[in-house]
């Protein structure tokens, strides 16, 4: 490759890196894309779906008010733009655990409800395809991101709207200078990492508290028509058809546990009635901070030098928002919000210095 002039090398094209390249290719910006695509990434393992109703309390994620608008425009905008389908917009169906939940719900403030719910069922729905003896909660606003797919439409985008090479970033190759970086034949004004857990091993990055979270996916072949995700303990997401998913900090083993097949099926085994086959088992680590939030900004030394990471178990509603907010920042001047920022970790920078 000759000499390339760009704005901006962003490393790392999961779905960090994916959000932020249509974000720049958006605004017109010179673009490269260094990725290796690794198999157990997590934005390759994931199932995708994205939810703003969560947790065993059923409450509102963070922000949903402000992302969920934001990633239903978005991922339908980049399907018209790569003339590619990967975005499934469907609800949600959470049955109750018990009699108690039931109730609680059945008194729950109605603007919440009018917003998030669909329908609270008060006996059981979708008898021949779920287990719900107590009713449940149809959630909207839900659905899944086929994300090979969608990795796939950006790729080819970057192919050729930019410049996109797939091997390892060796951050040995990176000089960093006052005014740009360069690396090999490219120069840029900025480098962007989105690396996700190999973070961890970034000699500009390792200080930061990515903790990576262990989660294993099965992979299932069904012949119903399921025009809703299942999930209570496990989720069953049609389409991609993958049953998910494991959480476990204490594991950083590579590869697959007969342990996380046994969670799966028995998670599925208590919720959906329908005939399936598992195919697949996969694994990956989900990139997660402490306190729960994104890590975006300018490394504490080196202002060519960012990260957009720390992305957790909700990728999919995230990125793009974020993305944006990155992209607003570096190039308008707008403010971060304080809760990502990298600016709250300066101090632990600084004692590992
Ligand atoms: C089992 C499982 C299920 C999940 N399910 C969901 C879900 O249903 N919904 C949801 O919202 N989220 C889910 N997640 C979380 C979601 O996958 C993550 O939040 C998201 O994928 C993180 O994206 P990322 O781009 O930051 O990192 P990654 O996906 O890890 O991407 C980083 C990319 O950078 C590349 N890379 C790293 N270092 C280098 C280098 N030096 N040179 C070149 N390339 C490099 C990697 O190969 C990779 O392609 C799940 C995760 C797992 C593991």
């Amino acid at each position: 490759m000759n000499t390339a002039v760009v704005d901006y090398i962003i490393v790392g094209q999961g779905l960090a890196g994916s959000c932020l390249a249509v974000e720049l290719l958006n605004r017109k910006k010179k673009i490269a894309v260094i990725d290796f695509p690794m198999a157990q990434a997590a934005s390759r393992v994931a199932a995708g779906l994205f939810n703003p109703v969560t947790g065993k309390k059923l409450s509102l994620t963070w922000l949903a008010d402000e992302l969920f608008p934001h990633l239903h425009k978005f991922y339908k905008d980049v399907e018209r733009i790569t003339d590619a389908r990967f975005y499934f917009p469907m609800p949600v169906y959470r049955p109750f655990v018990s009699a108690g939940e039931q109730n609680e719900w059945m008194g729950r403030d109605s603007d919440f409800l009018s917003q998030y719910v669909e329908k609270v069922y008060s006996t059981p729905a979708f008898e021949s395809q779920v287990i719900n003896p107590y009713g449940g909660l149809l959630v909207k606003q839900c659905g899944y991101l086929d994300t090979i797919a969608f990795l796939t439409a950006i790729r080819n985008l970057v192919a050729q709207q930019g410049i996109l090479l797939e091997e390892w970033f060796d951050e040995q190759a990176l000089t960093v200078y006052p005014e740009k970086v360069s690396y090999r034949n490219l120069n840029a004004s900025q480098v962007i990492f989105c690396t996700g857990v190999s973070a961890n091993q970034s000699r500009f990055f390792s200080w930061l508290p990515i903790k990576p979270l262990k989660g294993e996916v099965l992979q299932l072949q069904a012949d119903e028509v399921v025009p809703r995700i299942y999930n209570r303990g496990v989720y069953a997401v049609p389409g991609v058809w993958k049953a998910g998913a494991t959480y476990n900090r204490f594991d950083g083993t590579t590869g697959v546990t007969p342990d996380a097949l046994a969670e799966l099926t028995n998670g599925l085994r208590s919720l959906i009635r329908f005939p399936y086959k598992i195919t697949g088992q996969l694994w990956g680590f989900r990139p997660t901070v402490p306190d729960r939030r994104p890590i975006l900004g300018i490394h504490p030394h080196h202002k060519n030098i960012i990260i957009f990471n720390g992305l957790g178990t909700k990728g999919v509603s995230l990125a793009p928002y974020f993305a944006r907010q990155l992209v607003q920042w570096l190039e308008n001047g707008h403010g971060l919000n304080n809760a990502v920022d990298i600016q709250r970790y300066k101090s632990v920078y600084w004692k590992s210095a």
